[in-house]
């Protein structure tokens, strides 16, 4: 059992929140009892995570993506009311990481991604350098890299390929990172996974020669808080479990 404030300082202090720019609010989004003894993690505070989480006796949730975004009108109405007055019914904290938990070096969704597909960054790339890049090792070509992918995350990517190249280096971002391919190109790789694809990709794919994959939002993005909230729970002497909610997207 540890203190809330304690929880928060250590998921602070191991995510650096400061150090981005983010699209929302990072940290403690819903502030539930002041004890945690069982911390749950997932990718996105849906109301069937919540669910989930209280449930299975969960004191915080540590999600990707919170329930708080820039743009939002700010009023708790539908669905979001449904889901923040299902934490406060069970005093179930909300903590939400966007992107330090993409970007963390060795727990966050990009370096986690990258263990999965046997993958070591030595480069970062794009804007607030969260793209990361390496060599593609044994992931030689693009056939390779798909049949990697699709053991990995349980899917099969879409692919545009490139030129057919031999694929020397390989960057990656996880989520809705389809903006990253410039910079990704720019950075020299060969090849380019991220969770999703917009119509432009595509044609860049086929006029510069950089294979695009779209790995799937959720699929990429099922590892960082799982590593976050195992990570903190055992320095801190608490449970955790992982919920995955499956989602195609
Ligand atoms: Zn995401």
């Amino acid at each position: 059992m540890v203190e809330r404030k304690e929880l928060e300082s250590c998921l602070n202090g191991l995510l650096g929140p400061d150090a981005y720019e983010d699209y929302g609010p990072n940290g403690l989004q819903v502030e539930g009892r002041g004890q945690v003894r069982r911390l749950v993690s997932g990718v996105t505070a849906s109301l069937q995570c919540i669910d989930a989480a209280v449930a299975a006796g969960a004191d915080a949730l540590l999600v990707h993506h919170g329930l708080f975004w820039r743009g939002q009108d700010g009023r708790l109405t539908g669905w979001l009311k449904a889901r923040v007055a299902r934490l406060l019914a069970a005093e179930l904290s909300l903590f939400a990481y966007h992107l330090p938990l993409d970007g963390h070096a060795e727990l966050g969704n990009n370096a986690q991604l990258g263990r999965r597909l046997g993958l070591l960054a030595d480069a970062r790339f794009g804007p607030q350098r969260l793209g990361f890049a390496g060599p593609a090792g044994a992931l030689s070509d693009l056939p390779r890299l798909s049949a990697q992918v699709a053991a990995a995350l349980g899917r099969a990517p879409l692919v545009v390929p490139g030129d057919g190249r031999p694929l020397a280096r390989i960057g990656w971002c996880t989520g809705g990172a389809q903006g990253y391919f410039e910079a990704a190109i720019a950075a020299g790789v060969d090849a380019f996974l991220t969770g999703e694809i917009s119509e432009p990709q595509a044609h860049l794919a086929r006029e510069t020669g950089v294979a695009f994959l779209a790995c799937g939002h959720h699929a990429t993005e099922c590892f960082g808080a799982p590593a976050v909230g195992e990570h903190v729970a055992a320095l801190l002497g608490i449970e955790h479990a992982f919920i995955d909610v499956p989602n195609p997207a």
